[in-house]
């Protein structure tokens, strides 16, 4: 993980705070109101958190905790979504994620 990722987990850490990943946005637990600059920074690097945090709870619709990370910066449940192909994959969770190309050959 990047400096800045780890200062800003660091910080939200000191606010008891946290930061939750759903598909492509971000959102941020806090019961305290957050300083502008660590929000502004948060914003910055907004895509950079996305990739780097898979969501913290297993997908809504099956239960299963098989994120995989597209290369949209997008967290995508692979038992409900399972990507086409293997280019599509920037990381994944499971390391038996299936692509579609891979169990249709
Ligand atoms: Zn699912």
């Amino acid at each position: 993980m990047s400096e800045a990722i780890l200062d800003i987990l660091d910080k939200l850490k000191k606010y008891n705070a946290k930061i939750e990943t759903r598909g492509s946005k971000l959102k941020i637990v806090s019961k305290k109101e957050l300083p502008q600059p660590l929000l502004k920074r948060i914003k910055q690097i907004k895509s950079e958190l996305i990739a780097k945090l898979p969501p913290q709870e297993p997908c809504y619709a099956c239960g299963d905790y098989n994120w995989w990370l597209s290369i949209h910066n997008v967290w995508v449940c692979g038992t409900c979504h399972p990507p086409a192909c293997k280019g599509l994959v920037k990381y994944a969770i499971s390391k038996d994620l299936k692509c579609l190309d891979e169990v249709m050959h």
